[in-house]
Order: C-alpha cells, then sequence, then structure tokens
C-alpha cells in the first residue's frame, strides 16, 4: 500500500529525476534533433498545477523532416523489405524494453494525465506491451489469397503495407493508444509519424528512446510533438502521408477530413462516445450499481466509452438512484500516485471549467443535480462525482461528450423506450445494458448502434477484440486481427 506521502515521493522522484533523464525534442530518423521549432508547449502536473515540463514544439519544418525521414525509411529502408520474422524480432525487443520500463513509463503516464498509478501500471502500460507482441504474431499469421485461375494466369491478392502513417495522439489514453495505432503499422511494414498530444506528451518521448533502443531502422519510427494547429495541420495536409490514424474529438476529426480531403489518404478514426447505461427492472442491482459508477467515473470520466446517459427502468428509478448518489460520494478522490486513490484530478484548468460548464449550463434549463455539481472539497481540479436528473433529450448535457465525473441518469418505461433513448444519439461508440431477460439483450445489442457492447459488465476490452465506433464516433478499428488490414493494401496479382 503507497501512503499519501509516499505518492508526494513518487511525485518527486518524477519531477527530480524521471522528467530530467526525458529527451524532449523531436525524434526524427532514429535520433532527437533540435527543432527548428514553432515555440514551447508547457505540460502541466495535474495533481499540483504546476509546471512538469516544457517543451519544443515541432512546426511544419520539423513535421517536413519526419516525413522527409519517414518516406525514406519506407521507399528505400529495410523495414517493409524485411520478413515479418524479422519484423517480429524488433517489436517483440521493444514490448520487452516496456516492460523493462513499466514502473518508470506509469509513473510518468500517471503524473502526467492525473490517471490513477495503479491502473496504468495495471493496463495501459503492459497491455501495450502485449499489443506489440500480439501484432507481431498476428502478421506472421497473414497469408496472401490464391484465387481461381482467369484464362491462363494464375490469380492472388497479396498484401502490402499502406505505406507512411500519421498517428495523432489524445492525451486520455496516450501510451495505450499510440500502441493501438503504430502496432499494427510496423508489423504491416508501415513507417509512423506520431504527433502526441499538447497536454500529456511525456509517455511519447520516453517511448521514442525505447524505439531507438529496441533498434528500429532510422525514420520507421518519428515523433514530433506540437500543437494541433501548427504541426497536426502540417501533418494532415502533406501529400507524402498515405494514412492517417486519429483518436480525439469530432470537431478536430472535421479538420482532419477536411484539411487532407484532396489527397484522401486512408483513414482511421477513433472519436468520442455518449455512452447510454441501460439499468432494467430485473437486474442484478448490485452489479449494475457498481458497473455504473464504473461507466459514469472511471479515468474520472475522460473516458471515451464513457457511459455518460444512464437509462433506468421506472420502476427501480428512485431506489438505483439512491444508491448510485451514496456510492458517488463514498468514492475517494485523490492523489493519483497513491493506491488507494478511485478518481484524480481533470487533466487541467480549462477542462475543469468547461466540464462545469456543461453542469451549470444544465441546471440553468432546468435539470438537478442529485450529488456533486462542483468542485470538490480537495480543491484544485478535482470535480466531484456529479449525478444529473431531469435533463431532458434534447440539453447539451444529454447531446454532447462532456468529458468528466457526470452522469445524467433518466427514467425510461419501457424496453423500447429503452433501446430509442440508447440511439438517440449522434455517437455510437459503446452501450452496456443490464438484465436478466437474455431475449431483451440479445434484441438491445441487435439495435443499439454502436461499436461495442457490454451486457451485464461494463468497460471490458482485450487485445484480439476490435474496437471502433459507428456513427460520428468514427470509423475503421483498432485492436484484433482486422486491425492489421487498416495498415495494408491487397495487390491483386494475374501471373501467367
Ligand atoms: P482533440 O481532438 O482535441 O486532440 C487530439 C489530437 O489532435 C491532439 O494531438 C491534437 O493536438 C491534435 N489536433 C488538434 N487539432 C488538429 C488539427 N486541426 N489537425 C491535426 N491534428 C489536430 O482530442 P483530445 O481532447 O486530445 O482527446 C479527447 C477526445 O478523444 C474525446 O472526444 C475522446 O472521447 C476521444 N477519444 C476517443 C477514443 C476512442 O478509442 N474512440 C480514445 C480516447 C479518446
Amino acid at each position: 500500500m503507497t501512503s499519501k506521502a509516499s505518492a508526494t515521493e513518487l511525485r518527486d522522484r518524477v519531477v527530480s529525476s524521471l522528467i530530467p533523464g526525458l529527451d524532449l525534442r523531436p525524434f526524427i530518423a532514429g535520433e532527437f534533433t533540435d527543432p527548428v521549432g514553432s515555440g514551447e508547449i508547457t505540460d502541466t502536473d495535474p495533481m499540483t498545477e504546476r509546471t512538469l515540463a516544457v517543451l519544443p514544439a515541432a512546426g511544419p519544418a520539423d513535421v517536413d523532416a519526419a516525413l522527409t525521414a519517414a518516406r525514406a525509411a519506407f521507399d528505400q529502408g529495410p523495414w517493409p523489405r524485411m520478413t515479418a520474422q524479422e519484423r517480429a524480432d524488433t517489436l517483440d525487443r521493444f514490448a520487452a524494453l516496456i516492460e523493462r520500463d513499466t514502473e518508470r513509463l506509469s509513473l510518468l503516464e500517471a503524473t502526467d494525465t492525473g490517471k490513477r498509478l495503479a491502473g496504468v501500471r495495471g493496463w495501459d502500460v503492459p497491455q501495450s506491451a502485449e499489443v506489440y507482441r500480439y501484432y507481431a504474431q498476428a502478421m506472421l499469421q497473414a497469408r496472401t489469397t490464391s484465387m481461381p485461375k482467369v484464362g491462363e494466369a494464375s490469380v492472388f491478392v497479396r498484401r502490402v503495407p499502406v505505406g507512411v502513417c500519421a498517428a495523432i495522439i489524445p492525451w486520455n489514453f496516450p501510451f495505450a493508444c499510440i500502441s493501438w495505432k503504430i502496432a499494427p503499422a510496423l508489423a504491416a511494414g508501415c513507417t509512423v509519424v506520431i504527433k502526441p498530444a499538447e497536454r500529456a506528451p511525456l509517455s511519447a518521448q520516453a517511448l521514442a528512446a525505447l524505439a531507438a533502443e529496441a533498434g528500429f531502422p532510422p525514420g520507421v519510427v518519428n515523433v514530433v510533438l506540437g500543437t494541433g494547429d501548427v504541426a497536426g495541420r502540417a501533418l494532415v495536409a502533406d501529400p507524402r502521408v498515405d494514412k492517417i490514424t486519429f483518436t480525439g474529438s469530432q470537431e478536430t476529426a472535421r479538420s482532419i477530413v477536411a484539411g487532407s480531403a484532396s489527397r484522401m489518404p486512408r483513414l482511421t478514426l477513433e472519436l468520442g462516445g455518449k455512452g447510454a447505461n441501460v439499468v432494467m427492472a430485473d437486474c442484478d442491482l448490485d452489479a449494475a450499481v457498481d458497473g455504473t459508477i464504473t461507466a459514469m467515473f472511471d479515468v474520472q470520466g475522460q473516458n471515451c466509452c464513457a457511459g455518460s446517459r444512464t437509462y433506468v427502468q421506472r420502476g427501480i428509478y428512485e431506489e438505483f438512484l439512491d444508491r448510485v448518489v451514496t456510492a458517488a460520494e463514498a468514492r475517494r478522490l485523490g492523489d493519483p500516485l497513491d493506491e488507494k486513490t478511485e478518481q484524480g484530478p481533470q487533466i487541467d484548468r480549462a477542462h475543469f471549467e468547461r466540464i462545469d460548464s456543461y453542469v451549470k449550463g444544465a441546471l440553468k434549463e432546468g435539470a438537478d443535480c442529485a450529488t456533486g455539481g462542483k468542485g470538490a472539497d480537495q480543491g484544485g481540479l478535482f470535480y466531484a462525482p456529479t449525478i444529473v436528473t431531469g435533463a431532458t433529450s434534447s440539453m447539451r448535457i444529454t447531446r454532447e461528450e462532456v468529458f468528466g465525473p457526470v452522469g445524467c441518469v433518466y427514467p425510461v418505461d419501457s424496453t423500447e423506450e429503452a433501446i430509442t433513448a440508447a440511439n438517440d444519439t449522434d455517437y455510437g461508440l459503446s452501450a452496456s445494458v443490464w438484465t436478466s431477460d437474455l431475449d431483451f439483450a440479445d434484441r438491445f445489442v441487435t439495435e443499439v448502434r454502436v461499436g461495442t457492447c457490454w451486457v451485464n459488465c461494463f468497460g471490458y476490452f482485450a487485445t484480439e477484440v476490435p474496437w471502433g465506433g459507428v456513427k460520428l464516433s468514427g470509423q475503421g478499428r483498432e485492436l484484433g486481427v482486422a486491425a492489421l488490414d487498416e495498415f495494408m493494401d491487397g495487390k491483386s496479382v494475374f501471373r501467367i
């Protein structure tokens, strides 16, 4: 068990030793290079609101250098020409280095994002290592497809890597999002330029150093931290990019689609969610209450798959509400580096204010707060776990992604109403349902328009199970064998 004092010691270690040990410059062509630059990015600690690091911001010239390196590594370099086994050896070495450095990477990630150290150490970092190993193996299983002869010609479809991939990363799961994107890309033989998020860039810088140590040929992995407006726009507009794989908001996705429209690169878009969480009267109420608390508040609500709209059958509405309010109020808010903490601070002041404005807006429109609705007693960037009642289907708090520890609870009368309400959103990332009626569960799974559905559970993920959204939650899939196809083209060959 880590005490509060040791959380402070851990933070001191991050600030005095781990961050000074990082090279914060762009990583291009296999080395950290002095940026031509476009100013600086100040990275703050969500727990203390103090500066963790000031990083050089990559400008268009740095993006240009990274793409030159990635293009050369793809067009002339050894990486796409290696055997899958040779690439797998490098990916396995990379995974082993991540495992070796799990503690350091977890401390950097948890401090930078405000996410619980226990969660990052238990999942984000080890699962990332697993993802590199998984795609190394998946590529070894990939097959050329033979087809029946056409006339005299033998016919087959060979799978070839797409080319140079731009990977644009959000701040809430930076380490995992990088891995989900670049592991299949690299296994397929692509080269990558990673653009980390301004609000949580440290683990990407650490990963760049590990890429050098693992022995990727120069230019295969490049990391250019810069602002979305400068480095991000330069990256997506560049004709040397064959594929963009993006995780982030709808607004940025629109800008990326528009900014790359003239040359139409392949796109994978992993966008936000407005997850429905349906609780029927015949459910296991204990499990539903626990699952709802996780759905609403895990990662302090800064979670694409958050279950932010909970629809409860009217017969159990009052009892359910009482119980989730009690559980919300019992949550232990605290230092993310403390093992006992259940909920950390929001990422920064601007985001905290944005969350609060959604809640205040809903109250102004006539909704109520059953609990929370303000900064928590801890002060700083802690927002109280908040449960909103009386919101209508047209209010902003129902329609837009709040991305904070704020869940709305609505009564519904029937299974039909629950399904209609769950689908009454532009988003389609994930949904959960709690019921002992397996016929209804099956109908819900069939009719709800999402990429992932949880029945009597919430938040299961696995490396081999595809993840992604429908509607405005995105297109394409990450994880699972099929994600390799996102980074490969089929080349049809007729051979006499
Ligand atoms: P964001 O869209 O603000 O930023 C994401 C990235 O895009 C950052 O690196 C940013 O610098 C860059 N960017 C911004 N403007 C750009 C532009 N014009 N051109 C190119 N790049 C640009 O998103 P965020 O606030 O970092 O992340 C939160 C969002 O990500 C939420 O909507 C969340 O639901 C979503 N998300 C989705 C998943 C998923 O798996 N579907 C996972 C995590 C986060």
